[in-house]
């Protein structure tokens, strides 16, 4: 759907395989996007504004991105971490069916879960019969610049925030950075471009462990 100055893409309603609730976050960010005034500003570097210079920015439930968030200015996906209860498992092996990434095994009643294979999608939680699998650590992962066109790219993962609010603030605080200090006529995508993860940074975002903190460093320029 194409609003006033952005684009605000969502996934399916309703989907059985969200990991987080897309909705709330949906609505708070369109809320921002629209104080922003986005063509207002958008109308003084670009004569006239066409579709390719709008902020894009994509929602999704779950790591399938359905929505498409690795080719948006801004792509977020939720994701839940898998947690083996104490509940005894019925060696069913249906959780190992049902891990399209094959990361979980099974020794007798041992389950375990190849943390470097496992995308935090949560199918497994949903299938497990007793709870042996349950969700503990649940939130968004964020990713900046990616798009199509002349020089596609896809987007650069930053991190994970944990918050519908600190999502909001990351897309709207860098938003407010490009209409800022962006040069005349710059495109959000190039912008977005001269934003570079330290050494640090980059470790923990391989890692997994990015973090809000981390998020908002890269972003000096
Ligand atoms: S991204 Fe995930 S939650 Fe959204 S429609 Fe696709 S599978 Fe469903
Ligand atoms: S969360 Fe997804 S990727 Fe990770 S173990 Fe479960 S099914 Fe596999
Ligand atoms: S689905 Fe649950 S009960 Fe079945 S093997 Fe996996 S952890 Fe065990």
């Amino acid at each position: 759907m194409q609003q006033n100055g952005f684009q605000l893409e969502h996934c399916r309603p309703n989907c059985p395989k969200a990991a987080c609730n897309w909705q709330n976050l949906y609505e708070k960010m369109l809320k921002k996007l629209d104080e922003l005034n986005l063509l207002q500003t958008l109308a003084q570097k670009f004569t006239p504004v066409h579709y390719h210079h709008l902020p894009k920015i994509s929602v999704a439930g779950c790591p399938n991105g359905c929505s498409q968030p690795n080719i948006k200015d801004f792509g977020i996906s939720g994701y839940v971490v898998p947690k083996i209860t104490e509940i005894p498992c019925a060696e069913c092996d249906v959780c190992i069916g049902a891990c399209l990434e094959k990361a979980i095994t099974r020794e007798s009643q041992e389950i375990i879960i190849n943390q470097d294979k496992c995308i935090s999608c949560g199918d497994c939680l949903r299938v497990c019969p007793t709870g042996t699998l349950s969700g503990s650590e649940k939130g968004w992962i964020v990713r900046y610049g990616g798009r199509v066109g002349r020089h596609p790219q896809f987007a650069r993962l930053a991190g994970q925030l944990k918050t519908d609010d600190e999502v909001v603030s990351w897309v709207i605080e860098t938003l407010q950075r490009y209409i800022d200090q962006g040069e005349p006529e710059e495109r959000l995508t190039h912008f977005l471009d001269s934003i570079h993860l330290t050494q640090e940074q980059s470790e923990n975002v391989q890692s997994g462990r990015g973090s809000k903190d981390s998020i908002f460093e890269d972003q000096k320029r």
